[in-house]
């Protein structure tokens, strides 16, 4: 770092934060450096003249009891990998498992929340596992079941409802199982207990629910 530089210090290289580097580059006067600063390449201390943080959300776990443990976050490319590998997984555990009963549960895919990030990941499985299963000789494609619970009456809220209802209606063609005016309650291990009290069973359960700011205790 140069002694006689004023440094502009950018936390976080999501959108906003590399957005902005680059706009402001060649805006800034030259006894200025920018420092673009994300979780893989914090350098420990650096001295700052302005800060700007943009280090944008997290999925927020702890909305309902068992969402931590045992559903799966969609925040990042890495839990969309972990998805993606996960319902390998789910396939390659279905195909050696003789109980058709337990298939079924293992091939049971739950999102909770009819958001952008519900409404993305539910199409996205379901035409991931629909070309993937024909690799699986054991499975049967009527075992693989998605289902897509939201809490009010039409998808996509922040959407007009003609395009929630649209999608709705795409989603069940594709036998995509859409439970409108449904609120999960809690989850336990393979299940999603509803505020109606009703239990189901699902191999892998996906919560797009709520977001918090990202917590700055993690920089060490
Ligand atoms: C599944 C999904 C699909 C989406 N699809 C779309 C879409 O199609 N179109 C669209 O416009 N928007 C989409 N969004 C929303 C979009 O991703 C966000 O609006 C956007 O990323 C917000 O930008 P940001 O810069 O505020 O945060 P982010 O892009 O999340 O960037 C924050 C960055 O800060 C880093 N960071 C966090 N903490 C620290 C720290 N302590 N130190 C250093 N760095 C840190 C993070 O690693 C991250 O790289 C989608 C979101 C999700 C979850």
């Amino acid at each position: 770092m140069k002694k006689d530089t004023r440094n502009l210090v950018i936390l976080g290289g999501g959108f906003a934060g590399t957005r902005l580097a680059a706009d402001i580059e060649r805006k800034l006067p030259k006894d200025w450096d920018i420092y673009l600063l994300n979780r893989t390449n914090e350098p420990g201390e650096l001295r700052f003249d302005q800060l700007v943080l943009a280090t944008g959300v997290e999925a927020n776990t702890s909305l309902l009891p068992g969402m931590h443990e045992h559903a799966l976050p969609l925040k990042t490319v890495g839990d969309a990998l972990r998805l993606r590998n996960i319902a390998i997984e789910r396939l390659e555990q279905a195909t050696i498992h003789p109980q058709s009963d337990r298939r079924r549960q293992l091939l049971h895919f739950t999102v909770i929340g009819g958001g952008f990030s519900g409404v993305e990941i539910a199409g996205e499985l379901e035409d991931f596992l629909k070309s993937a299963t024909r690799y699986y000789k054991n499975v049967d494609p009527d075992d693989v079941h998605i289902t897509l619970l939201h809490g009010t009456d039409t998808l996509l809220p922040e959407l007009s409802r003609k395009l929630g209802k649209k999608t709705q209606l795409l989603f069940e063609k594709r036998r995509i199982d859409v439970r409108l005016n449904t609120r999960a309650a809690r989850i336990e291990p393979g299940e999603v207990i509803l505020a109606s009290g009703e239990r189901i069973g699902s191999g892998t359960i996906i919560c797009t629910i709520g977001t918090a700011p990202t917590t700055y205790n993690q920089v060490a």
